[in-house]
């Protein structure tokens, strides 16, 4: 008898499923509005200016190992990036980070992080909706995952009494994977009053905050506006949070950051160097080319200034065609 005979059949991703009839589907018009990554006006992916000229910056860099943690130029300017250069986290060295693959890997590697800090016993909240992978990542990693109501149409909009209670009633030490920006799928986001309601309660009551961070710069084209909840909760409030930060719809690049805050240098310095030994034994050490083109972007300020160009261009046209979107849809009968 086969050893894999205890393996059912796992279903494929809605996700991706959707994408793969997409691309066969001969019918044009046609929208795919499953996976959240930008494509122009045909309907093709956009590769950013800036991006084409950090390519043209790096392509004599080789292709040797990285450190374990990620390229440091990578590590040091996204965290600076998201958090902003003179965060008071950032100057007294209470950041740890590591590079990830993409905003997946940085959940995963996070997730990891929390379970070895907090055991089995925390439990992981998250959105219903929600990401369809954010279930399946914190599961796999043994944590129990609850849901709550984030948004209605009842409400038109963050269901704002619903994820209250939820913070209310949690036990301390719970965790709550929180979209930064664009929350996925609704689109919805708490105003930055009600962030800080949400920051406050979660600080009285000992919650910790995981920033799913995939949208940031794409859904404002203003970076720092996108970051507003995570700097008021670690700047403001001097929460412990974690990051997890991706370029792969900013900049059209799977690399991500994962980044924790802490209240002590010391305790950095611990948390970067589990965040080491979790990488070692996952991947090694994370591949090189992603970070390299986010390097020369950021580092170089025509180049960076071009990017906060194309991150306009892109929020305000997914603004436009949402919107056009929804004038047909109005229209249409069902
Ligand atoms: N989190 C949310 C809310 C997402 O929508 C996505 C991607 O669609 C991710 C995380 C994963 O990011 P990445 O594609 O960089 O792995």
């Amino acid at each position: 008898p086969s050893i894999f005979n205890g393996i059912t059949y796992t279903p494929p991703d809605a996700i991706f499923e959707l994408t793969k009839k997409y691309n066969a589907d001969q019918n044009a018009p046609k929208v795919n509005l499953g996976q959240g990554t930008y494509k122009d006006e045909n309907g093709n992916p956009w590769i950013l200016p800036a991006v084409q000229a950090a390519k043209e910056k790096i392509k004599d860099s080789n292709h040797e190992y990285l450190p374990i943690l990620g390229l440091v130029s990578f590590r040091t300017l996204a965290t600076e990036l998201v958090f902003g250069a003179s965060a008071a986290a950032v100057r007294e060295k209470r950041v740890s980070s590591c590079q990830a693959l993409s905003g997946t890997g940085a959940l995963h590697v996070a997730g990891k992080m929390l379970y070895k800090a907090l055991g089995s016993d925390a439990t992981v909240y998250i959105t219903n909706p929600s990401w369809s992978n954010h279930r399946q990542i914190f599961e796999s990693i043994g944590f129990h995952v609850e849901e709550y109501t984030y948004s209605s149409h009842e409400t038109n909009g963050v269901d704002m009494s619903s994820l209250l209670k939820t913070l209310n009633e949690a036990a301390p030490k719970s965790i709550f994977v929180l979209h930064a920006s664009a929350h996925n799928p609704s689109g919805w986001d708490p105003s930055p009053e009600e962030w800080k309601i949400i920051g406050k309660i979660m600080k009285e009551r000992q919650l910790f905050p995981i920033f799913d961070a995939a949208y940031l710069g794409i859904t404002s084209g203003d970076y720092a506006k996108d970051a507003v909840a995570i700097r008021y909760f670690a700047e403001e409030l001097a929460l412990e949070v974690a990051v997890c930060l991706s370029f792969a719809k900013s900049m059209g690049e799977r690399v991500g950051l994962c980044a924790f805050v802490s209240q002590s240098t010391t305790a950095a310095e611990a948390v970067e160097s589990t965040l080491s030994q979790l990488i070692r034994v996952e991947i090694s050490n994370p591949p090189a080319f992603g970070a390299r083109i986010v390097v020369a972007v950021l580092e170089d300020e025509t180049i960076a200034a071009e990017w906060g160009r194309n991150l306009i261009a892109m929020s305000s046209r997914i603004a436009e065609m949402r919107l056009q979107l929804y004038k047909e849809l109005d229209h249409r009968e069902y």
